[in-house]
């Protein structure tokens, strides 16, 4: 099988382009558009569009992998706050335990979201729980007896324990995404 018509060379075309055609089907279609110019053209053609069309099937896939990204990043970011809140307002209740694990979460959470502005998470912690136990000792100044020192202070050292295990969760987050990066090199 030397020669080929231009309709078999057409239809072996495709099939040269993805690789899957016989070597000897490829030479035979290689050798045909050497001589016939109207194959070479349509040869050439075809190369073109599967360029844009691998191209467009890139674009697109990026934009769909930057997409669940983002809504992964959105949905840590939700997860972050509703943790915050609750985490800051179990403070001295039976539940308050439950922050040494809440705590980590909210911050390996936050070092994924926000990766290189990690920070913002342990210093919005500290600053919500300080505040919040600060407003708090205020309210209860009727049946705490709390002096304005102790209203001062004391709402520093919650701000502390939760603010040092939200790091600790940045800490196991950063340690996960270098495990990680290094499995998948
Ligand atoms: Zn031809």
């Amino acid at each position: 099988m030397n020669k080929i018509s231009c309709d078999i060379c057409m239809d072996l075309m495709p099939l040269v382009k993805d690789s899957i055609a016989s070597e000897e089907s490829s030479r035979a279609v290689m050798q045909h558009i050497n001589e016939c110019k109207d194959c070479k053209i349509l040869f050439d053609e075809m190369d073109e569009i599967s360029k844009i069309k691998n191209e467009s099937i890139r674009m697109n896939d990026k934009k769909v992998i930057s997409k669940i990204k983002n809504q992964l990043v959105l949905g840590a970011m939700i997860m972050v706050i509703i943790g915050s809140f609750i985490g800051v307002g179990i403070s001295e209740s039976e539940w308050m335990f439950y922050n040494i694990i809440i705590m980590p979460l909210i911050g390996g959470l936050g070092y994924f979201a926000l990766k290189q502005k990690f920070y913002i998470v342990p210093i919005g912690i500290f600053l919500l729980t300080y505040l919040w136990n600060f407003i708090k000792y205020i309210i209860e100044v009727p049946t705490n007896g709390m002096d304005l020192t102790a209203i001062i202070t004391a709402p520093s050292a919650w701000a502390i324990i939760y603010s040092g295990l939200c790091i600790l969760g940045v800490i196991i987050g950063f340690l996960l995404y270098i495990a990680f990066k290094k499995e998948n090199e």
